[in-house]
């Protein structure tokens, strides 16, 4: 074989696993993932679906995993007894019995209502290491869990306002 067939072949092959790097990058992250994921009745729509359903602000922090202004969300500063849910799907998430002030500017809660609520995924955007928490029905982007919660669990899960329906006691 000649020198230049090599370097042709040595390129191909360069090639062809740059490609398989670059969509290995790009699976949606699985890691995090909590049991009984299977037995959860899942919510799947396309990225052109929930546009449309969603208002633009709903949207923006639920599907592209954004974040509203702290202490601008209606639930910051928002105590009354009763489920939140998400908005996206319906899917309990948080109980208002879990729910406490962190001074934060968002809504914050120690534990989810169930462990048929939420999955988590490690999120290294923004040159910061969290961990994100998503709603396990329909993999909307709610806020980050963080380790620095009262007890009895020590978590923080900092949710978004604009992610959460609320349902009062009594009216479910
Ligand atoms: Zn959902």
């Amino acid at each position: 074989m000649s020198g230049r067939i090599k370097l042709v072949l040595l390129l191909v092959l360069i090639g062809a696993l740059s490609v398989a790097v670059f969509l290995g990058c790009q699976a949606p992250p699985t890691d995090g993932r909590q049991e009984g994921d299977d037995a959860v009745d899942r919510v799947i729509k396309t990225d052109e679906e929930w546009r449309e359903i969603l208002p633009p602000e709903q949207y923006r922090v639920t599907r592209m995993k954004g974040t509203e202004r702290p202490f601008s969300g209606e639930f910051n500063d928002f105590y009354e007894e009763g489920t939140y849910s998400c908005v996206c799907c319906s899917n309990p998430l948080f109980s208002s019995d879990a729910k406490y002030d962190s001074g934060t500017g968002w809504p914050s809660f120690w534990e989810p209502i169930s462990d048929q609520s939420i999955a988590t995924a490690r999120d290294t955007r923004f040159l910061m290491v969290r961990t994100a928490v998503m709603c396990i029905r329909c993999d909307a982007h709610l806020g980050h869990v963080f380790k620095d919660g009262p007890e009895p669990t020590g978590l923080r899960y900092c949710i978004n306002s604009v992610a959460l329906d609320f349902v009062a006691s009594g009216e479910e």
